[in-house]
């Protein structure tokens, strides 16, 4: 089976002020990155927009209508000191919702093994009525629920690797108790939340703080030897990745040391695990990641293990 690479060129129209990390050519490098020849074998899917029933998954109709209201006709304005919206930011957040809500179809629907989300804004930090951390709409949390509503998903598991703590997320499944949440981060580091204490309303959460300058075996090894035995015990029907690529060492907003590679093994050691206990079925989303060659190559090698891995599927 294939991987489907879902993105669109309207998230270059959500503008952020000059100088901002959460940057339109996050989006183009990703592009000139897949468009290599070793990745003709990707299911290409133009991202649809977003629907209210979707986006309703988690928000009230009242955020939704705030998030649309607060978009500038010019320019960029600031809902708090770093989330920008600008005159097509709401449409590219449902996009990015539509496109997550699109994968789940296509990986549950048996068209495609696997697939990864290029989309703009992030969704990670979004809460349920409040943007935060460049995020409007808790875009993997939707997902989650929209497979278990539409698709009759007993239970399933996300996953965040990025440097900062899914506090969104968190926020949207604290009392869900069939969805599985985990997030590795810096600590400490914005938002600041993320403690191994923060365990949601039926310990249906699982969080992994790691120290300045911690590679990614760190993370390896809490793998292995404690997260996959709970996620195992959990028996999630899918698996969820929230990918931001910020705790590379090149980051320039965190201060991990992931090297490229790491991120590969990590991928493919969740792959292997989705292959194992939840039919290789994995969605994948972009959040965070800032320094742009770093982005692309890690992009680039996160997809390809999703690749392998679709390919070798019955
Ligand atoms: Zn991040």
């Amino acid at each position: 089976m294939k991987t489907a690479f879902l993105t669109h060129s309207d998230y270059n129209l959500h503008l952020t002020p000059l100088g901002h990390p959460e940057q339109v050519d996050r989006i183009n490098v990703i592009n000139n990155c897949l468009s290599k020849p070793e990745f003709d074998d990707l299911h290409r899917v133009t991202s649809p927009m977003g629907t209210y029933e979707q986006v309703t998954l988690c928000h009230p109709r009242d955020y939704i209508e705030y998030i649309k209201s607060s978009c500038p006709i010019n320019g960029s304005i600031a809902l708090d000191g770093d989330t920008y919206v600008s005159f097509e930011s709401f449409n590219s957040a449902m996009r990015a919702v539509g496109s997550i809500c699109e994968a789940v179809d296509l990986v549950l629907n048996d068209k495609v093994q696997n697939a990864f989300c290029a989309s703009r804004p992030p969704g990670h930090h979004a809460e349920h009525s409040k943007p935060m951390g460049f995020c409007l709409f808790g875009t993997i949390a939707i997902a989650a629920k929209y497979a278990m509503k539409i698709h009759g998903l007993s239970r399933v598991a996300i996953v965040d690797f990025d440097v900062h703590h899914g506090n969104g997320t968190q926020d949207l499944v604290w009392n869900d108790p069939n969805i599985m949440f985990v997030s590795s981060q810096q600590m400490p580091l914005w938002p600041g939340t993320g403690e191994p204490s923060e365990t949601g309303k039926f310990n249906n959460i699982i969080n992994y703080p790691l120290n300045i300058k911690a590679n990614g075996q760190k993370l390896i090894n809490a793998y292995e030897d404690n997260i996959f035995p709970q996620l195992a015990k959990f028996k999630p029907d899918m698996l969820f990745i929230s990918a931001g690529f910020d705790a590379h060492v090149n980051d320039p907003l965190a201060n991990l040391e992931f090297t490229t590679g790491d991120f590969e093994k990590i991928t493919r050691m969740l792959c292997e695990f989705a292959d194992n206990h939840c039919k290789g079925r994995v969605v994948s989303t972009l959040e965070g990641g800032y320094d742009l060659p770093s982005l692309a190559e890690c992009v680039a090698a996160h997809v390809k293990v999703l690749m392998e891995h679709a390919k070798w599927a019955k």
